[in-house]
């Protein structure tokens, strides 16, 4: 499901005094919400049509930093504006803030009213519009993964993020009594994304202190997107209304694992799951055997957008459940890639390579990529994997590194002809960007390491 409140409604709760606020917001690069507090009766009155934002929203860096180096915009052009489009469609309430609504904006060309190709929103867009004249739709489920912390943002930014204590003091994994403890924000994020129109399917305690798991129904790609990037959102604003704090780092702390985002997918015809043939290996379609060989031969290529930091590839460890290896496997755990479903209506593949601080859009649109060229060019499936894939010598790596996954990003010929040389230049960019930044950087380990001993 998409929104949950139609404009008229909105009309008439901001006429009844129930809603005063409209929170207007397009996605950045970083699948963040961006954007403007508008009061309810000029979102009504106006800006439902059009508002605007500086186009460095697409060229900006986590800390709002504006480096060179994009074609889009820069000092030299101006930093001029962009059109933020409201889709009315994804309207909806904001049950965990007082008298508030939402919608989600698509980021237009300030004057051809064009969709900007760089726009997370729009990348992913394209590569629903490219599955569709095949003749199919991508249903996707994101998984969220995150750690809970007692102090809250304000405290540990004051103490330099030392002593981050979990809210939780044991592994919590499926764990009832620990959860429970942690009712106190996840009941309200559930409750609160469910009545948001985000289909909450559970939540539940993850594999370690802290770390807590949140499930939402599967959806049409860019349904799944938008809930990924509001439920993602309200875990963080709750989290700090409470006096506590969320992270999706996806690795808070070498010895513990780290927080994922597995990305489960399916295509169907209609109503009908194209995924399955009862007859077929596994329950699987030959169109699914093809989908699937096109993520595993691409995975190298798009890897850079499950995982996009430098931090991101510290959670690729063995024996943490994160995959380091781009092989499938049946209901195995160990694999990038994992067959779930087997033999129902339900059949899908479910990508284990993207952490908890991947853009949904970006990934989303870089797997449906790979599956479309799989598709093109019915690319053969090898069998499944069995065992202990981290020791699987045999498997091909997926890159260990953000430097490693920029260069195979950069020559990916897969990804430009799939989705543009400007979108893919332009993410080259943000990636060389986040790389420079970090080695300029001096780490605690640098010092703790060599301080007295080098
Ligand atoms: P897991 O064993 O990984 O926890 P779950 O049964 O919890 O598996 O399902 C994980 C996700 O897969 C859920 O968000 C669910 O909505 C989604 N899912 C179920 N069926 C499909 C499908 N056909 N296509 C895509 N996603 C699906």
């Amino acid at each position: 499901m998409a929104g949950n409140l139609s404009f008229e409604d909105l009309k008439t709760a901001a006429k009844a005094g129930e809603i005063d606020t409209v929170l207007v917001c397009c996605v950045d690069m970083q699948g963040r919400l961006m954007g403007k507090r508008f009061h309810v009766q000029n979102f009504i009155a106006s800006s439902h049509e059009e508002t605007h934002c500086c186009n460095y929203m697409l060229a900006t860096d986590l800390e709002m930093a504006t480096p060179d180096g994009y074609a889009t915009t820069s000092w030299r052009a101006g930093y001029g504006d962009y059109v933020m489009k409201p889709d009315l469609s994804t309207l909806r309430r904001v049950p965990w803030l007082e008298a508030t609504a939402m919608v989600l904006c698509d980021l237009l060309d300030h004057h051809t009213h064009e969709p900007v190709p760089q726009s997370p929103r729009q990348i992913l867009k394209v590569q629903i519009a490219r599955l569709k004249e095949l003749g199919y739709e991508a249903m996707m489920a994101t998984e969220l993964e995150f750690f809970l912390f007692e102090q809250s943002y304000r405290d540990l930014a004051r103490s330099g993020y030392r002593d981050l204590t979990p809210i939780s003091a044991y592994n919590e994994d499926y764990h009832i009594l620990q959860t429970t403890k942690e009712e106190g924000i996840m009941r309200p994020v559930r409750n609160h994304l469910y009545a948001a129109g985000i289909p909450v399917e559970n939540s539940k305690g993850e594999a370690e202190t802290g770390q807590e798991e949140l499930n939402i129904r599967y959806a049409e790609a860019l349904d799944c997107a938008d809930h990924h990037t509001i439920a993602k959102h309200a875990v963080k604003e709750i989290a700090w209304a409470h006096g506590r704090s969320a992270t999706f780092l996806p690795k808070w702390n070498p010895k513990k694992v780290g927080s994922s985002s597995h990305v489960h997918m399916s295509l169907w015809s209609g109503s009908t799951p194209a995924f399955r043939d009862p007859a077929g290996a596994h329950g699987m379609s030959e169109l699914m055997r093809h989908f699937m060989a096109g993520l595993i031969e691409y995975a190298s290529d798009y890897t850079f957008f499950l995982a996009p930091y430098v931090n991101s590839y510290k959670r690729f460890m063995k024996g943490t459940f994160a995959p380091t290896r781009t092989v499938w496997s049946v209901d195995n755990r160990t694999a990038g890639f994992r067959l779930c479903g087997e033999g129902s209506k339900a059949i899908r593949v479910e990508c284990r390579i993207g952490g908890s601080d991947m853009n949904p859009y970006l990934a989303q649109a870089a797997l449906i990529a790979a599956g479309i060229k799989g598709i093109e060019d019915k690319l053969a499936l090898a069998p499944p994997t069995t065992g202990d894939v981290y020791e699987n010598a045999e498997a091909k790596h997926i890159p260990s590194s953000l430097r490693a996954a920029t260069e195979t990003l950069r020559s990916s010929k897969m990804l430009r002809a799939a989705m543009g040389d400007a979108v893919v230049d332009h993410y080259v960019r943000c990636a060389e960007w986040e790389q420079e930044e970090f080695d300029k950087a001096v780490t605690d380990w640098e010092i703790i390491r060599g301080f007295e001993r080098a």
